[in-house]
C-alpha cells in the first residue's frame, strides 16, 4: 500500500499554518529538530491573518501603570475564573517579549507621536494594552511570522488536508493527509505532532470564520484518545454584519468600539448601561460626559482618568445585551442594532478603521463615516479545545501537542479580545520547545501501522464511491441549523437534549454520504470529512453545555441564569470511549496563594 502513497518524516509535524503554527515552527526549528509544516490551505490564509483588532500585551507603552499583574488579573476575571491559572500566568508575563520579538523580526506596528507602540483599549483590559496596525494587524503578523519561518529551513506542505493521527502504541507515530488539489494521499512520519488548527466556527450558520474552522484538530485529537475540555464555552461576538444575507456574520471588529463606536438600539437609546454587571459597573464612564473625555483622550494617546464607555464590556456581555435589544422589539431593520463612529473625524474613522470603512462600502453600501453600522452576534470563537499542560504544550496522548485556538485552558468561560493573538505566539513557541524537546529525547521514528492506514484511505474515499447518498452540503445545512438554533447565545436543557439527538441523526446522515466527481479538487469530498469533525465537536460542545447547570462567561442557561460555585472549580472533558463520547467534569488546578493574593483589594491597586 505505502508504495503508492507519498510518505514523509520529521522529527516534529506542525498541522496548521497560523500564528500558533508559524511561531510553533519557528521554535522547534530553532532547537534543531527537522519540521514539517502542513496547512490544509496556502501559506498566509489562515485565520490569523483576518485578525483585526490587535495583540494584547502588557508593554505599558500608553497607560504606563498597565503590567503583568494587571492583564493576569483581567483575564482571570474575563474568563470567570475558569482559565488554567498557570497559562494566564504565562501568557501575561511573555507577551510583551513576544510582541518585541515580532517588532524584531520586522514588523510595523502603528505609533505615538513620540515613537513608541500605539495600543488600543478593547473590552475588559483595564488599560489601553492592544498593540495593532489600523484593523490589519493579523497581516503583520503572518507576514512577520512567514518571513522569518521560511529562513528558518523548515519543509511547508501547502493543501493538505490531514485527516487521522497514527499512533505507536501509546504514543504519536505521524499522520494521514490528502491532497486537496489532486486527492494524492500522503503519510507523515513524525516523532511529534503539533496542532494549531484553529476553530470550529463552522458549526453555525452565522459565523465570522471561513471554511477552514471545521474543528480538525479537536476531532483528530480525540479520536487519537486525547481529552478536549471546555468545549461548551463559544464565544459569540457582538459585532458581525447582519446585512446584506451574504455577508451576514462577517465581523466587524471590537477595534470600532475600541475607538468610540457607540451602541444605540432603535429608539436611540445608548442600551449599554443598562447591561453592565452590578460588581464591575465601577469600572466603566458614569455617563455620557465621562465617555467622551475617554474618547477624546484615547484619540491623542494621552492618560486619563476618565473610565471606559459601556460597550467596552466583555464579548459576553454586549452579545447578550444585543440579544435582548432585538428580542424586545428594539433591533435595527435587518435584526441588529447600530454602532456609530460616524460622529468622528471621517480621516480618523478612515486611518484608523481602513478594512471596517471598505468592508461596509464595498459590501453594504454604507460609509461608516457618514452612517451607523447595523451589527448583531455572530459566532466568532472556542474558548475549549484539546487540553494541555502549560509550559510545554504537551497533550494528554504522549508525542501530541497543541496551541492557539484548537488548544484550551487560556482563557476560561470567556476570551479577551487581542488575547488570541498574544495567546498564539506564547504558546505557539511553547508548544514548538516542548514537542522538539520530546523528540529528542526518541532515538527513532515511532512505526507506523500499514492497516491503520489503509482503513483511514477507505473510509476517506468511500463517499466517492457510493452509488446512492445525500449531499454533505445537505448534511452541513442541517448541522448548521441545529447548531444555531439549539445551542446559541441562550441555551436550556430542553433545547440542548433536543440537540443532542439531531446530532445523533445528523451523523448517521454524514456517514452515508455521497459525492460525485473525482479526488481531483473536489470541495464536497473535502466537505464530507469536515463536516463529520463539526459533529464531533458540536456533541463535545451540546454535552459539556447540557452538564454546566449555570450561567458563565459565553455559556448562558435560561434556566440556570446564576454562577455556581462548586461548577466554577471544574472543566467538562470529553474523551473517547468504546461506548461512545463520555463527558464528565474534572477538576480545575488551583491558584497558588501568591497569584490569589493578586486579587486582593489592595494589591488590584497595583499595576
Ligand atoms: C475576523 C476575525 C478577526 C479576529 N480578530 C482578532 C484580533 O484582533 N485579536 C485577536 O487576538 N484575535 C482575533 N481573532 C481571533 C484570532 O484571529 C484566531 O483565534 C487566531 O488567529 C487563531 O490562530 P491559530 O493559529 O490557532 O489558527 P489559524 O490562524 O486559523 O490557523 C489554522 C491553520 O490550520 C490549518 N488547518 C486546519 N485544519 C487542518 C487540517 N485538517 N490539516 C491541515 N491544516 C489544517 C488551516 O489551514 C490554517 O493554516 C479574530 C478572528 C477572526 C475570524
Amino acid at each position: 500500500m505505502t508504495d503508492r502513497i507519498e510518505v514523509h518524516e520529521h522529527d516534529v509535524l506542525v498541522i496548521g499554518a497560523g500564528g500558533a503554527g508559524l511561531r510553533a515552527a519557528i521554535e522547534a526549528s530553532a532547537q534543531k529538530a527537522s519540521v514539517g509544516l502542513v496547512t490544509k490551505s496556502l501559506l498566509g490564509k489562515a485565520h490569523t491573518v483576518m485578525a483585526e483588532g490587535g495583540v494584547a500585551a502588557a508593554l505599558a507603552h500608553v497607560d504606563p501603570q498597565d503590567g503583568w499583574e494587571t492583564h493576569f488579573r483581567d483575564t482571570m476575571k474575563g474568563g470567570s475564573f475558569l482559565n488554567h491559572w498557570r497559562m494566564a500566568q504565562l501568557h501575561a508575563q511573555e507577551a510583551p517579549d513576544r510582541v518585541r520579538e515580532l517588532e524584531h523580526w520586522g514588523a510595523l506596528f502603528d505609533r505615538t507621536k513620540d515613537g513608541r507602540i500605539l495600543q488600543r483599549a478593547f473590552g475588559g483590559h483595564t488599560y489601553k494594552r492592544l498593540a495593532h496596525v489600523g484593523d490589519r494587524t493579523g497581516l503583520e503578523m503572518i507576514r512577520t511570522l512567514q518571513d522569518r519561518g521560511v529562513h528558518q529551513g523548515f519543509d511547508v506542505y501547502m493543501e493538505h488536508t490531514l485527516t487521522r493521527l497514527l499512533k505507536d502504541g501509546d504514543r504519536i507515530a505521524g499522520a494521514v493527509a490528502y491532497r486537496r488539489d489532486d486527492g494524492g494521499i500522503v503519510v507523515f512520519r513524525a516523532k511529534a505532532v503539533v496542532l494549531c488548527t484553529g476553530g470550529v466556527g463552522k458549526a453555525w450558520r452565522i459565523t465570522s470564520n471561513s471554511w477552514e474552522y471545521t474543528a480538525d484538530g479537536q476531532t483528530l485529537a480525540y479520536e487519537a484518545g486525547a481529552e478536549l475540555i471546555d468545549m461548551e464555552f463559544v464565544q459569540f461576538h457582538p459585532t458581525g454584519m447582519v446585512w446584506p444575507p451574504g455577508v451576514m456574520g462577517l465581523l466587524v471588529t471590537e477595534g470600532v468600539r475600541g475607538e468610540g463606536g457607540i451602541l444605540r438600539n432603535n429608539k436611540g437609546e445608548r442600551f449599554m448601561w443598562k447591561y453592565l454587571p452590578e460588581a464591575r459597573r465601577q469600572e466603566y464612564a458614569a455617563d455620557e460626559d465621562e465617555a467622551r473625555r475617554w474618547v477624546e483622550a484615547a484619540v491623542e494617546a494621552k492618560q486619563t482618568n476618565d473610565r471606559r464607555p459601556p460597550e467596552l464590556s466583555t464579548r459576553d456581555n454586549v452579545s447578550r445585551a444585543i440579544y435582548t435589544e432585538v428580542k424586545e422589539g428594539r433591533g435595527s431593520p435587518h435584526g441588529g442594532v447600530f454602532l456609530d463612529i460616524s460622529y468622528l473625524p471621517a480621516d480618523r474613522v478612515k486611518r484608523k478603521l481602513p478594512s471596517m470603512y471598505h468592508q461596509f462600502t464595498e459590501l453594504a453600501d454604507v460609509d461608516i463615516t457618514k452612517t451607523p453600522m447595523e451589527v448583531g452576534p455572530t459566532t466568532h470563537y472556542i474558548m475549549g479545545g484539546i487540553r494541555v499542560e502549560p509550559d510545554t504544550g504537551a497533550a494528554t496522548v504522549a508525542g501530541l501537542f497543541a496551541a492557539g485556538e484548537s488548544a484550551a485552558g487560556m482563557h476560561g468561560a470567556n476570551r479577551l479580545g487581542g488575547n488570541s493573538l498574544s495567546d498564539l505566539l506564547v504558546f505557539g513557541r511553547r508548544a514548538g520547545a516542548g514537542a522538539a524537546a520530546y523528540a529528542k529525547g526518541l532515538s527513532a521514528v515511532p512505526s507506523v501501522n500499514e492497516g491503520e492506514i489503509e482503513a483511514e484511505v477507505a473510509d476517506l474515499l468511500a463517499p466517492l464511491a457510493r452509488g446512492q447518498g445525500e449531499s454533505p452540503y445537505d448534511v452541513h445545512k442541517a448541522l448548521q441549523q441545529c447548531m444555531q438554533t439549539l445551542v446559541g447565545i441562550y441555551r436550556t436543557q430542553a433545547d440542548l437534549e433536543k440537540a443532542l439527538e439531531e446530532l445523533g441523526a445528523i451523523r448517521r446522515r454524514a456517514s452515508a454520504v455521497r459525492v460525485e466527481g473525482s479526488r481531483v479538487y473536489n470541495p464536497g469530498w473535502h466537505l464530507s470529512r469536515d463536516v463529520r469533525n463539526l459533529i464531533t465537536a458540536s456533541e463535545a460542545i451540546a454535552r459539556g453545555a447540557l452538564l454546566r447547570k449555570e450561567s458563565r462567561g459565553a455559556h448562558s442557561r435560561l434556566d440556570f441564569p446564576d454562577m455556581d460555585a462548586q461548577l466554577g472549580s471544574v472543566n467538562m472533558c470529553a474523551v473517547k470511549t468504546d461506548a461512545g463520547m463520555r463527558v464528565s467534569p474534572t477538576p480545575l488546578p488551583q491558584m497558588p496563594a501568591e497569584l490569589k493574593a493578586l486579587f486582593e483589594p489592595a494589591k488590584e491597586k497595583v499595576g
